[in-house]
């Protein structure tokens, strides 16, 4: 470990994104994915075992430049990879990434004598709740997460503590913080039998959740309509949900899905329906979470005279009266993996903590700058001890783009899927999901994704397979209603709606026809 190896390696550093970046400017050129052939090589070229003597420095540059990095994907290099929700990396984002790296700071203990790292966390948070139109004096309590399951279980562990203290409370129990005395004996205290979740398509991660948290997978309940009368299977059944919040042997978790992954749609149809939401959850105690990894950025669009969003907007009104909202900023804020967020209505002081305190480590204790610093130190309010500093990324990316940047993003991927269901919906190969009445209907509720299946049954077993085969665009296979269906879904930064609505349509004409 010499010094000299990070004149090396800064150098390296410099030209690997150089090249890295001409790829990416051409990205259909080259495939998104790596072949069978290159990703075997890569693997053969694994060391096994670990050497004794280091191969050093420049040997191992040349190995990870030359065997690892060719059995890389180019899923968030690409701006036609249209698997998962795969945001990008914008530049301001990888020069911040960058400095992150090179400073490594832990974000753990809110130290302002030693770092202004927590200050940074804490304004960013703060600017996100600008672009999504949240009042910043009630929503920036919260922090930066891995991901949006992350968030997820910290939107859960919030609500499990919040529903099942006032329970206990109303009991006169002294033993009410499940952070403090667990689960088990805060359910006793409260005279319940179980903690439910109640959804309509979460989000796997809700289960995944569920399953951590001791509340359990199968206490996640749908509470899907099944009338349809707004052709949305998100609908929520208002009457089956006020049964279920009324039960009293359970304490309940409404979760809202605010951007579905399959279809990209919107559980709510506006603030009337989340007030009525809001009013339920208040009656009988419950907490109220939205899963807005992807579909709660819809707020940036609002404007009150356009039709063009409408239904985006409405899908996204009223998420200010939740408790708790769950986004991830390795979608479509294009920072680079892995970063979520949490915001929570509720002081950290209070709530967060109750779960998430790491109890009795003086060494870790904090100094405030002043009497009136209220920057929280993050371990006490999230998962992990030592942590790092994405937020800068974050920071960089609103401050560098600001939210017409971010809105005028959102709105070409948007005009991007509506050019590729109009053109699917008059395809005579193709349906696109959920049916719509009209295809009036289905642009109006198109946000950025596209569900779609082939109408010929064998091709249909084969199409992810087939257009990916192409190596002009990636899509994920899905299942819907039953049978295989691909997912477009568009989230990175280079998204060129009349560039990338010729290679979709070149792909997908041709795999029709083979
Ligand atoms: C992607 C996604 C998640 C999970 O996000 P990760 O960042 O992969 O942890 C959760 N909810 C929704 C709605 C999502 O789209």
């Amino acid at each position: 470990m010499q010094p000299a190896d990070l004149d090396e390696a800064l150098t390296e550093q410099f030209e690997i994104n150089r090249e890295l970046w001409e790829v990416a400017l051409e990205p259909w050129g080259s495939g998104v994915l790596p072949s069978a052939y290159e990703l075997a090589r890569a693997r053969r070229s694994l060391q096994e075992t670990l050497p004794n003597e280091g191969l050093g420095f420049a040997q191992t540059r040349d190995h990870i430049l030359n065997d690892v990095v060719p059995g890389l994907n180019a899923a968030s290099l690409s701006p036609n990879y249209y698997g998962f929700v795969t945001g990008g990396v914008t530049p301001a984002a990888l020069f911040a990434d960058n400095v992150v790296s090179t400073y490594d700071q832990n974000v753990q203990v809110h130290l302002p004598d030693h770092s202004i790292a927590t200050d940074v966390e804490y304004r960013a948070l703060g600017l996100l709740t600008d672009l999504l139109r949240l009042d910043r004096q009630i929503w920036q309590n919260g922090t930066f997460t891995t991901g949006a399951t992350a968030s997820n279980i910290m939107g859960l562990a919030c609500g499990r503590e919040f529903v099942l203290r006032a329970a206990a409370e109303r009991r006169g129990s002294p033993v009410t913080s499940v952070g403090e005395y667990g689960l088990f004996e805060v359910m006793q205290a409260a005279g319940l039998s179980g903690v439910q979740v109640l959804s309509t398509m979460p989000h796997s991660s809700l289960g995944k959740a569920a399953g951590v948290l001791g509340i359990g997978r199968a206490n996640l309940k749908s509470i899907c309509s099944t009338s349809q009368d707004d052709n949305n299977p998100l609908e929520i059944d208002m009457q089956l949900l006020e049964r279920e919040l009324a039960r009293p042997d359970r304490a309940s978790t409404v979760a809202i899905s605010c951007g579905e992954v399959n279809t990209g749609r919107f559980a709510t149809t506006g603030i009337q329906q989340m007030q009525e939401i809001r009013r339920l959850c208040d009656k009988y105690g419950a907490w109220l979470h939205v899963d807005g990894a992807f579909g709660i950025f819809g707020r940036i669009l609002y404007h009150p005279f356009s039709p063009e969003f409408s239904s985006i907007t409405k899908g996204c009104e009223g998420m200010e009266l939740a408790d708790s909202i769950t986004g991830d900023a390795h979608k479509f804020l294009n920072v680079p993996y892995d970063c979520g967020f949490f915001l929570c209505r509720h002081p950290s002081s209070g709530l967060a903590e109750d779960v998430f305190r790491n109890p009795n480590a003086a060494y870790l204790s904090s100094g405030k700058a002043t009497a009136t610093d209220t920057i929280p130190s993050p371990l006490n309010i999230g998962v992990e001890n030592s942590r790092r500093f994405r937020a800068l990324p974050v920071y960089a990316s609103l401050v560098s783009y600001g939210r017409n940047g971010f809105q005028d993003l959102l709105q070409r991927q948007i005009r991007l899927a509506r050019m590729i269901a109009d053109w699917l919906f008059d395809h005579p190969a193709y349906t696109v999901l959920p049916t719509s009445r009209t295809k009036a209907e289905l642009l109006h509720k198109t946000s950025m994704i596209v569900l779609f299946r082939a109408n010929d049954e064998t091709l249909n077993q084969e199409l992810s397979k087939r257009i990916n085969g192409t190596s002009k665009m990636f899509v994920s296979g899905t299942v819907w209603e039953g049978k295989p269906a691909c997912r477009i879904a568009i989230s990175n930064w280079r998204v060129d709606e009349q560039r990338d609505f010729a290679i979709v349509r070149n792909v997908l004409g041709r795999v029709a026809q083979m």
